[in-house]
């Protein structure tokens, strides 16, 4: 069965990951990518890459236009984007809050709710969110980040309620650190001082957590909804 999969943020790291799971897994796969260039392994994949920055409405409503002309309406949602803006709370601007906020919360809520289109007539989807376990435990320096990420957790909760009813699930993976670009920023002892907290002891691939994804998409997990899931190597326990 090949589905409509679309990934938010699919050019690199952990969406990047998560879209070559799909695409290799025989469905037909969309990403969308802010800048750049989509990387030429998705394209030789058959990957349908569209650029589109989730902060604008009318981008998010083009994009999936171009998707659902190709590959019909969009059946698996796996919203991925992200940024983080770390600073200490005396130096984090309003602009550095409504920021993150803007991209990882609401950014979200403009994919998904464009998504729910076609899923409710299709009386079936499944929404996957990408949280962070820094909004399940908090983190110095990324109260910003961890606000919006903890916020996916009530905003899918909610819509596993509303939604279960009509067949479509919203679940969470809520990563720990992962080896992305995202977390390049850290220097050896910060990542240092991470492993060592972290129970098994090392940073996970992002392929850990495209598997995670793949898990709740899947049939296997038709009866899970509202649930969030750690894939942190036990730091978030
Ligand atoms: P990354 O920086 O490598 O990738 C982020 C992706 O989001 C990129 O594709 C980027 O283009 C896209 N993006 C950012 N702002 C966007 C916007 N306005 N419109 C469209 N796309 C936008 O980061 P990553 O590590 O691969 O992170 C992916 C997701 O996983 C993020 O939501 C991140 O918060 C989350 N996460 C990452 C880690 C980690 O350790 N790397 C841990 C927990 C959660």
């Amino acid at each position: 069965m090949s589905r409509s999969v679309l990934v938010t943020g699919g050019n690199r790291g952990i969406g990047l990951a998560i879209a070559r799971a799909f695409a290799e897994a025989g469905d037909k796969v969309a990403i969308t990518y802010r800048s750049g260039e989509p990387p030429a392994e998705l394209t030789a994949l058959g990957v349908l890459a569209v650029r589109c920055d989730i902060t604008d409405s009318d981008q998010v409503d083009q994009a999936y236009k171009q998707v659902e002309d190709a590959h019909g309406a969009v059946e698996v949602l796996v919203a991925n984007a992200g940024i983080t803006k770390d600073t200490l709370l005396m130096r984090m601007s309003e602009d550095d809050f409504a920021s993150v906020v803007d991209t990882n919360l609401t950014g979200t809520f403009r994919v998904v709710k464009r998504a729910n289109r076609g899923m409710l007539r299709a009386k079936k989807g499944r929404v996957v969110l990408i949280s962070s376990v820094v909004g399940l435990l908090g983190s110095a320096g990324q109260a910003n980040y961890a606000a919006s990420k903890a916020a996916l957790v009530g905003f899918a909760r909610s819509l596993a309620r509303e939604l279960g009813s009509r067949n479509i699930t919203f679940n969470v993976v809520a990563p720990g650190f992962v080896d992305t670009d995202m977390t390049k920023v850290l220097n050896d002892e910060q990542r240092a001082g991470i492993v060592g907290q972290v129970p098994l002891g090392r940073y996970a691939q992002p392929e850990e957590i495209a598997a995670a994804v793949s898990f709740l998409a899947s049939d296997n997990a038709a009866y899970i909804t509202g649930a969030v899931i750690p894939v942190d190597g036990g730091l978030g326990m």
